[in-house]
């Protein structure tokens, strides 16, 4: 939503537009007379992008294409003249500064890709070192076993068959293998580093999860996809989202 006020400014005549604090000159300097009131009208322009024009004062007046209004739905393309001298108002540079004022909306389609692919990874390394953990755990609960088994017989001092003992030396060298197996396995683990590959991916998130104003440009990590969504707008630059 867009509010414009068209007038005469004091002091130089000349016809300017304020919207806001931005002033932007429709003339040149001392073209505009005195029957062109500092508040002449106002324009108004909605989301939907329509144009209503409003003769401010009653004792003022506003013609559109020639007829006298007090409000109407206009287009940039009418011819719009203000006070009894009809002084003309330049619509091509009223268009071009409401052009220049409107949001741009920017696409958070390229953040929701990168949101999505930091998240899944680092699920996926997460769920990796979980397996890791339970590898180091086995190789922590093996070995002592595979001891036992070995030990035991010795300590007890029993009498056991051939084959039971050829059976209990195969158990035990399975698990001693399998033991040394896991922890070459999470050695394997600690050298390719879980805590480099987070780094790498922070570091890409980082340069890449930014608003997508390039005037603005600020990280947004702090903000999850989702809330981005529903916030619909840069938390920094107030720059419209659409998603
Ligand atoms: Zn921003």
């Amino acid at each position: 939503m867009i509010e414009a006020i068209i007038g005469r400014e004091h002091g130089t005549n000349c016809l300017v537009m304020t919207i806001g604090n931005n002033k932007v000159k429709l003339s040149a300097n001392g073209a505009v007379p005195n029957t062109v009131s500092s508040t002449h009208c106002r324009l108004n322009i909605d989301d939907s992008g329509r144009w209503v024009l409003t003769n401010i004062k009653a004792a003022l007046y506003t013609y559109v294409d020639g007829i006298q209004i007090e409000s109407k739905r206009i287009q940039p393309t009418c011819r719009v003249e203000l006070g009894v001298d009809h002084f003309p108002v330049d619509m091509s540079k009223v268009k071009a500064a409401i052009e220049e004022m409107q949001p741009v909306v920017y696409s958070l389609k390229p953040l929701k890709a990168v949101w999505e692919k930091y998240h899944n990874t680092q699920i996926r390394m997460q769920l990796d070192e979980k397996k890791k953990n339970v590898n180091r755990m086995l190789t922590g609960v093996l070995s002592p076993i595979s001891m036992i088994l070995f030990i035991l017989p010795y300590v007890m001092k029993v009498e056991i068959p051939d084959w039971v003992n050829a059976l209990r030396l195969i158990i035990a060298s399975l698990m001693a293998l399998m033991s040394l197996y896991f922890f070459i396995q999470s050695r394997r683990g600690l050298k390719d580093d879980i805590i480099l590959r987070m780094d790498r991916l922070n570091e890409d998130f980082r340069s890449k999860y930014r608003c997508p104003n390039p005037k603005c440009n600020k990280f947004l990590g702090n903000q999850p996809y989702d809330l981005l969504k529903e916030l619909n707008q840069c938390p920094y630059c107030h720059c419209k989202f659409k998603s």
